[in-house]
Formats: C-alpha cells, sequence, structure tokens
C-alpha cells in the first residue's frame, strides 16, 4: 500500500519540542514517528512503527541465524524470582513496584534472567537438552533517575534480550561468541558504527562481559582507546602494577612533625623545604592519600572504606563502585561516595588530614593491623617495596620512608583513580585517548549466579544433578533508533539509512495541474509494484516548499518530484544524503530508483 500523506496519521511540527535538547530526540518528534507520553515515556506513530519494525526484523534474522529461539514473556511479574536472586532490592529505586488488588506484591520487569532461567529449569532437566539461546523483543521498565534525550534513555524502552544456557564454561563461551558475532552483525546492518569495549559486569555479577558503544558526543559513557586497538569503558579500564622493589636497602621509616599540612600540596612543599633528597624534588606522585569512602550496599548499610591511592591522582567514584563488590561481598546497587565529616568522627582512629596506612592509634606507622578495623584497599600502583610519604595517623605528623609490605600491608587492591588521557594502555597498544559513546548492546557471561539462587539444575553425563552456566545479552531497540536518527541526520531532518527508512522513496507531486497527480499517483503505484516502499505526498492544497520541508524532515533515502518537468517528460529524482539530483525520464524512473535502492 502507498502511504498516502493526505490520509496518512501523521502532523510534523515547525517548532522544536521544548524538552529536547538532542538532535534526534527534536526530529523524531517533529517528522512525526513517536509522541511523548510521560517523562521517559513514548508513543510510536505509523511512521516510527516501520522503522522499529525493520530494527526488529534485522535483529530476529541475525538471532535466527545463532539458532536463538523467541519467546516472550510478561512484562508484569511476581515479586518471588527477583527475591531469589536478591534483586528486588539490589535493583533500589530503578525498579517499578507495584501491588495487585490483594496486597500481593509485583514488578515492572527491567530485564528477564529469572524468568528465562525459571522456564528452562521447568522444561528442561538433562545435559542432551543443552546448549539452548532463548530471546525475546519486549518492553523493559526502569525508574531511571535521569530519563533523557527522549529514546535514547527512556523509562519504557524495547529491549531484545536473549539468555544462554550451557552446561560448561566452554559451552558459555561458545554461546557468547555466537551472540557477539550476531551483534557484530546486527549492528553492521543497521550501519551502526560500533565500538566493542571491555565492561565490568558490576550489578549482574558474572565474569567476561563487553559493551557495544555507539561513538557519539552525545553518549553518556565514556570509553578509552589506544591507537593500537585497545577499547574499554573507563569502569573497566585495569592499572598494570609495576613491578616489586626490592626494599632490604631501605632506610627505616621517619616519623616527622608536619604541624599545618592537611593536603598534599602543602605536604609536598613541607617534604621539600625540610626533608629535601638528592634524586630530586619530592611530587605529588610521591605521597600516598588515603581517601575515606562511604559505601551504601543495597541493605542500606553504609560501611565506611579507607582507599591509598598516589596523591597525584584523583579517586575515581564510578570506577571504585564498579569494583568494589568483590571487596564488600556483596552484590547489586552499591554507591561510593567520599565519607562525611561525621562519618570520619565515627572512628577515633581516622585523624582528618593525617590519614596513613595502618591505622592503629597507638602504633601509627608500623601497626598493619587496622585499630579501626576499616577495610583498607589501595590503588595497582601501591605494590611491595614502593616507598611513600603518607599521614601518621596522628595530628601534625607525616611520615617519610614508609615502605609497602615491610611498614603497611592492605586487605585489597582496587582500580580507584582516575584514568587519564596519556596513560598507558594495559595490553601495551599505546597512550590511551577518551571518547563518548552509548551503550547498544551489552553481552556477557553471567556464570552461575543466577542459575544456583534459583536452582537450574540438569543431569550431567554421570547422571549427577549440576548447575547450568548463563550468558545474558541485550540490545537496545528502541535506543537503536535513536541512535540512528542521532548519527544520520542534518539541519533539515533526518537521513536514514537505506536498511530502516520508513520507505524507500517519497514521491512528491508538486503544482495544481490534474495531469501531476495522475502521473505521480501512477508512478507510486508503479513503484510499489517494483517491491519498493512508497510515501506519497498527494496533499492537494499544500505548498512545494512545506512539501520538500516535510520530505527532508522525514528523511526518506530517495525523494521523486513530479513538478513542472512533467511536461517535457521528466521527473527530478533526489538523494536525500548527497542532495545530488537528477531530471530522469518518466519512463525510467522506477528503474532509477530501484537501482538506488537497492545499492
Ligand atoms: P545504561 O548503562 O545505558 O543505563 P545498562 O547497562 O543499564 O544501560 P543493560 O541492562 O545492559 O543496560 O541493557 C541492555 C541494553 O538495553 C543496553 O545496552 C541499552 O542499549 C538498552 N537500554 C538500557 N537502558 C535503557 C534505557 N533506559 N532506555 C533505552 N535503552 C536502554
Ligand atoms: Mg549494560
Amino acid at each position: 500500500m502507498v502511504l498516502r500523506l493526505s490520509t496518512l496519521f501523521l502532523r510534523t511540527l515547525r517548532e522544536d519540542p521544548s524538552d529536547a535538547d538532542v538532535a534526534s530526540h527534536r526530529l523524531l518528534v517533529r517528522a512525526g514517528y513517536i509522541r511523548r507520553a510521560a517523562p521517559g515515556i513514548y508513543s510510536w506513530l505509523p511512521l516510527g512503527l516501520r522503522v522499529l519494525n525493520k530494527v526488529e526484523t534485522i535483529i530476529r534474522e541475525e538471532m535466527a541465524a545463532i539458532g536463538a529461539q523467541e519467546v516472550h514473556f510478561p512484562a508484569l511479574l511476581p515479586r518471588e524470582p527477583y527475591e531469589a536472586t536478591n534483586r528486588w532490592t539490589e535493583y533500589g529505586d530503578n525498579l517499578f513496584r507495584l501491588q495487585d488488588r490483594k496486597g500481593g506484591d509485583y514488578l515492572l520487569a527491567p530485564t528477564h534472567e529469572e524468568m528465562f532461567a525459571l522456564l528452562v529449569k521447568d522444561l528442561y532437566n538433562s545435559y542432551k537438552d543443552l546448549p539452548v539461546s532463548l530471546f525475546q523483543i519486549q518492553n523493559k521498565y526502569r525508574d531511571e533517575a535521569r530519563p533523557r534525550a527522549g529514546l535514547l534513555r527512556g523509562r519504557e524502552f524495547i529491549m531484545k534480550d536473549s539468555y544462554s544456557f550451557d552446561i560448561d564454561d566452554d559451552g558459555l563461551e561458545a554461546s557468547y561468541q555466537a551472540h557477539r558475532g550476531a551483534y557484530l552483525r546486527i549492528f553492521e546492518r543497521l550501519g551502526l558504527e560500533i565500538v566493542v569495549v571491555s565492561a565490568v559486569s558490576g550489578a549482574m555479577g558474572g565474569s567476561k562481559s563487553e559493551e557495544f558503544l555507539h561513538p557519539t558526543p552525545v553518549g553518556e559513557d565514556t570509553y578509552v582507546r589506544s591507537a593500537g586497538g585497545y577499547a574499554a569503558n573507563v569502569e573497566a579500564v585495569t592499572t598494570v602494577s609495576p613491578s616489586e622493589i626490592d626494599y632490604s636497602g631501605a632506610p627505616a621509616a621517619q616519623v616527622v612533625d608536619t604541624p599545618d599540612t592537611p593536603t598534599i600540596e602543602t605536604l609536598v612543599a613541607v617534604a621539600n623545604e625540610r626533608f629535601g633528597r638528592e634524586s630530586g624534588e619530592w611530587t605529588a606522585a610521591d605521597t600516598l592519600k588515603n581517601v575515606v569512602l562511604a559505601v551504601t550496599l543495597p541493605t542500606g548499610e553504609r560501611r565506611i572504606v579507607v582507599v591509598g591511592v598516589p596523591g597525584d591522582r584523583a579517586v575515581d567514584l564510578k570506577r571504585i563502585e564498579a569494583n568494589i563488590a568483590a571487596h564488600v561481598e556483596i552484590g547489586g546497587e552499591l554507591e561510593v561516595e567520599a565519607a562525611t565529616d561525621e562519618d570520619i568522627k565515627k572512628h577515633p582512629g581516622l585523624v582528618k588530614g593525617y590519614i596513613g596506612p595502618g591505622l592503629s592509634v597507638e602504633e601509627p606507622v608500623l601497626g598493619t593491623e587496622s585499630a579501626t578495623g576499616l577495610l583498607y584497599l589501595v590503588d595497582p600502583r601501591v605494590v611491595s617495596g614502593t616507598s611513600w610519604i603518607t599521614g601518621a595517623n596522628s595530628a601534625g605528623k607525616h611520615v617519610i620512608g614508609l615502605v609497602a609490605g615491610r611498614d603497611f600491608t592492605w586487605d585489597g587492591v582496587i582500580e580507584a583513580v582516575e584514568v587519564r588521557e596519556g596513560d598507558e594502555a594495559p595490553d601495551g597498544t599505546g597512550p590511551l585517548e577518551a571518547a563518548r559513546g552509548i551503550e547498544m548492546g551489552h553481552i556477557f557471561q553471567l556464570g552461575r549466579k543466577y542459575a544456583e539462587a534459583l536452582g537450574v539444575k540438569v543431569l550431567d553425563k554421570n547422571g549427577k544433578l549440576v548447575t547450568v552456566t548463563m550468558g545474558s545479552y541485550g540490545v537496545g531497540v528502541t535506543r537503536a533508533v535513536a541512535a540512528l536518527a542521532e548519527s544520520n541526520h542534518d539541519d533539515k531532518g533526518i537521513v536514514w539509512p537505506r536498511s530502516v527508512a520508513p520507505a524507500d522513496v517519497h514521491v512528491v507531486a508538486t503544482g495544481r495541474g490534474e495531469e501531476i497527480f495522475e502521473a505521480a499517483a501512477k508512478l507510486s503505484e508503479e513503484l510499489e509494484a517494483a517491491g519498493l516502499e512508497v510515501i506519497y505526498d498527494d496533499r492537494p492544497k499544500v505548498s512545494p516548499g512545506v512539501k520538500f520541508g516535510d520530505a527532508e524532515l522525514i528523511g526518506v533515502p530517495t525523494i521523486l518530484v513530479v513538478g513542472r518537468g512533467l511536461a517535457d517528460g521528466v521527473v527530478e529524482i533526489k538523494d536525500r544524503a548527497t542532495g545530488n539530483a537528477e531530471n530522469v525520464p518518466v519512463a525510467e524512473a522506477v528503474e532509477y530508483v530501484r537501482r538506488a535502492a537497492a545499492q
């Protein structure tokens, strides 16, 4: 069916919506693809649905190609499965929770690991049933703190989520790689540039994890890359520890009086003034800064942790947040912030401005046990044999030449400081540079965490019950529509890639003559008969200027204008992306468009 603009349910807007700050949001609303229903919640209009369906079709085809089977779960789910994995609590404020008339707890699913796991548990019981990969394309609900940029971060959005079930780690690796390949093909077909970055699996637990980022300045994710091909989410960048140093000849640590030096800056100045050394000036990198943090657990408990980092580096709370789960032995949403004065006062061993490692009050320097009982973590640059100027856990005192491994120990090592441009990539492929992107897809090896919590077991070859291992894989479908509009637009409107455009050709009839509309209608039918999808602007009393403007705003790749040229037997065919226009004889127009569409 030719889509006739005289009857199509569409109103294009001249004005930008007032709440839109990114181009894709502005243009998708103005061109009549979506309408806002509530913050972060959108309705889909006919043109929008056509694009959305095309994106979904590409995803379905590539999922089918790796043997994944489509199912469909409800979005409205009972609390119990999410209680079993602790996510009812761990998901925090992002979860939409509700009650039925009997007071039973329900949620709107933010993701579906639990349901898939339970379904497989329900129906399968032998290693012979595995591997299996299941997927769905479905609405997800997350009460995002900052819904923004239209479809880019919604509170209701469509995700393709799939889950793989395997008997062993090799199987999981194979399922993971199959999904990785499928994702690369999906984004390739969508025409969306992608950088695959290593990620931290965070709240989900599990091990290997990668994100598919689309590089764009409007992205909220910062990632780093090296010229040699390394790419990682900032949270996932690992620091190569320097080699350990033999400290057998190192001089003993020395406690010195340093009144009024509560900052790294004043400390470096005092050290150079009073304790100069032959090997050059002291710098902030010679100091060990001990930062007191408060970690809020999903249970609401507030735990104080001290992290020791080189004084020339700022702590990065997001990196700590992403990596702290292993140290506090609890998963879920962990919130890390600087401890308040109030927090610090509760621990008499913590002397603000003079905090050192070894948090014993009586033995401020060499005490290896923290009398405060607080967890003490260090940056990977703090290795055995490195020597530091740091606080002596006593007001107005610091210590010089405090040797790691000899004079103090730590409970664990954590990625705690900012990654800087120019830092070396961990795989030695050159200095890092920062870039921005938006997460389009995410794959990770969940492992056995969920299967264990929900008791998903099968009999192995020897008749023994074993827990299956899972992978979890998501693509943001509605986000992909937005990202495509974001990266394919100009000042006039959207410029859809062919793979997802709402139509192949947009026919515009301009002028008053009856014969123009007749010719345009006929051409539209012929184009349709040739297998092309056609929008036909047959509105009788709309000016050519408005029609051209709408065609460019809507963004179909080929625009065919039937107008004045018709008297000479030609129509104008214009490429939306390049702006190139050609006069083509009417008789050759269909073939011309067909060829353009096939490219
Ligand atoms: P983000 O870091 O952007 O919040 P996420 O890591 O929470 O995303 P996942 O749980 O990995 O997201 O979900 C899989 C995919 O779903 C993401 O890669 C993204 O494309 C999409 N997605 C997640 N949250 C949203 C949202 N609020 N709106 C639209 N798409 C989303
Ligand atoms: Mg993710």
